[in-house]
């Protein structure tokens, strides 16, 4: 273990960096990777893990909370969740390839949440042209990068929790990589999606349209996961044998082929590093749903494909959805809340006749239930419409379970929702348009099972913006960009501190306590939050299929919270109904729950109120 002091010249550069980020410059690790260039190293920076998750433990409490549930679930031992991905800072319409890198993140499985940005930390950034400089690129940074976490953790780490006397020594057991799969790609070796083997998790996957002769193999189209065999260490391990000793470019060149891995990549990569094994396992690679679904993934792809359906069958435009979305509000306390009004989704830069819908991942998914209430009012019963309305429907059933899988244990539930969803999509536009994120994400359920959650990058997604803002400024030149950008996003992830009482019930907002007087002294307020979501007056809840309410006020007296609503049942007498969903005031409208009731609801994005007082809820 190294601490860095002035290898980098101009010692006036270091001192700064020392005083700017007091907290993350003694975490500042260096490594050495080969060259692909010459016979030296080139040299990328991360953080130490150990030292990085003992500041953080120092500077939150809600981290160091976390922490201390997550020991006690497993006996001081832990799982690793990396995250890598390569982001471009700047316009995005005008990416500038120096602003480009890849970013390193981690969490632990075991903590209780994960969904907040700020449980992951920053663990390294490396420019992209200082990655294309280093012999087997990514996979060699990624094995240089988990064998200094190896190195510090193998022996246990210890962590000073504030609790006792003694600092707690904890393990890593394994290490799950969870990313989108061109970061698999980049990470492990693998050829990658336009590979004839696009699936590293499977023996026998290959891409669209070449099993139709092989023995034994299926194609990207091919939704019956019990045909696939996974791909285990031992079988990673005898292909990386069988590559090391063929001499022979040319049957080098068709064993890539044959087995999926470019050789120099994946013998250079954490795969096949013998210090790794056992503890970073191709069974705990694993697809990110966020990248599979929503950024660049099947969602963007088919609504695209449904756009292009209703403009060549029917005479519909974007003035049409637009005035369709304008009627429609946002729901206070939901995602949809923060974003532009519904109608500003549809505009001639995202919507282009042939193409994916161009929108980032929060659009396509504040988007398509403005879309899935759009289809089922298109007029045209023209099957070539109908069909791509079905397939859309089919996507939006798998969407709205994984959001719940999030709060709730239905994962049996999952793949016959993907297949339906797969064969709808084939009756509306052909298997040959399915893409090989089609297959990536059937690997959901079996690692949602091994988590024992659903675990996804959206986090990730919100912490990049943190990368975007600093990378836009003209400092980006600079040779110290790397190391500059990680001690920023250090100190950043550092100085973001939340209470422990993030984790229970408390209110939030404007607080006012009733007057003494009462039989119990009651506060109230219009705020709420349970393990860290935050639920508002004007929002609405669903409790069931056929039961909504609409969140008034929330009241505390002692230990006990509870939520006064307006309680909503479904208009089951609605001719329309399966079209729209409308909601009807209940008899004794007001009544109170116990705040936990809310904890595993979901809540509609969208609503209008209707001239007969029934109110359209869209999930
Ligand atoms: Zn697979």
């Amino acid at each position: 273990m190294q601490l860095i002091r002035s290898d980098d010249k101009g010692a006036s550069t270091c001192r700064r960096q020392h005083l700017n980020h007091a907290k993350a410059f003694p975490c500042l690790r260096s490594l050495e990777v080969p060259s692909s260039e010459t016979d030296g190293t080139e040299r990328a920076w991360m953080l130490s893990l150990p030292a990085l998750v003992q500041a953080k433990v120092d500077s939150c409490p809600l981290y160091r909370t976390s922490m201390q549930k997550a020991l006690a679930e497993r006996k001081d031992t832990l799982t690793l969740i990396l995250y890598q991905d390569e982001v471009s800072g700047g316009n995005i319409l005008n990416p500038d390839g120096a602003r480009k890198s890849n970013l390193t993140y981690f969490t632990w499985l075991e903590f209780p949440v994960i969904f907040m940005a700020e449980q992951w930390l920053t663990l390294g950034v490396t420019r992209s042209n200082e990655i294309s400089r280093m012999e087997a690129g990514m996979a060699n940074l990624t094995r240089a990068m988990l064998k200094q976490i190896r190195v510090e953790t193998e022996n246990g780490f210890a962590l000073d929790l504030g609790a006792s006397q003694e600092p707690t020594l904890c393990w890593i057991d394994s290490v799950i990589l969870l990313m989108d799969h061109e970061a698999i790609r980049a990470a492990t070796g693998t050829k990658g999606a336009s590979g004839l083997k696009c699936c590293l998790k499977c023996l026998n996957c290959l891409a669209l349209g070449k099993a139709s002769h092989v023995l034994e193999h299926h194609d990207v189209s091919q939704s019956d996961m019990s045909q696939f065999w996974p791909a285990t260490c031992d079988s990673v391990l005898a292909a990386a044998d069988r590559l090391r000793v063929e001499m022979s470019k040319g049957k080098k060149k068709e064993l890539e082929k044959f087995l999926g891995w470019n050789a120099t990549n994946f013998l250079n990569g954490p795969l096949t590093a013998p210090e790794l094994r056992d503890w970073v396992k191709v069974e705990n690679i694993q697809y990110d749903t966020m990248h599979g679904y929503y950024s660049n993934g099947i969602l963007p792809q088919e609504l695209g494909l449904w756009w292009s359906r209703l403009r060549e069958q029917c005479n519909v435009t974007l003035n049409h959805l637009q005035i369709f979305a304008a009627m429609r509000q946002r729901c206070p306390g939901t995602p949809a809340a923060k974003q532009v009004s519904p109608e500003k989704f549809f505009t001639d830069k995202t919507w282009k006749e042939g193409y994916d819908y161009r929108g980032d991942a929060t659009s396509s998914a504040l988007v398509l239930p403005l879309c899935i209430a759009f289809g089922r009012e298109v007029p045209s019963e023209q099957e070539h419409v109908q069909a791509a309305i079905r397939s859309l429907e089919a996507l939006y059933q798998v969407i709205i379970l994984l959001a719940d899988l999030k709060r709730t244990a239905n994962v049996e539930k999952l793949l016959p929702l993907q297949r339906t969803h797969m064969e709808a999509f084939a009756a509306a536009y052909g298997s040959s348009a399915m893409r090989p994120k089609f297959h990536y994400v059937l690997h959901t359920s079996q690692q949602i099972k091994k988590n024992q959650r659903h675990i996804d990058c959206w986090p990730c997604e919100r912490k990049h913006q943190m990368y975007k803002a600093r990378a836009a400024s003209n400092w980006s030149n600079s040779p110290h960009f790397s190391k500059g950008m990680l001690l920023d996003l250090a100190t950043e992830d550092l100085n973001q501190s939340h209470p422990a009482e993030k984790l229970g019930v408390r209110l939030l907002g404007t607080i006012q306590i009733e007057p003494a007087g009462h039989d119990s002294r009651a506060s109230t307020s219009s705020q709420l939050e349970i393990k860290c979501v935050t639920y508002v007056a004007g929002q609405f809840v669903f409790l069931s299929d056929d039961v909504a309410c609409k969140l008034v006020h929330f009241t505390q007296s002692g230990s006990t919270f509870v939520a006064h609503v307006h309680l909503y049942q479904r208009k089951t007498n609605d001719r329309s109904a399966k079209k729209l969903t409308n909601w009807q005031t209940k008899g004794h409208s007001h009544t109170c729950l116990a705040a936990k009731e809310l904890e595993a609801t979901k809540s509609p994005m969208y609503f209008r109120e209707n001239d007969d007082a029934t109110v359209a809820m869209l999930l």
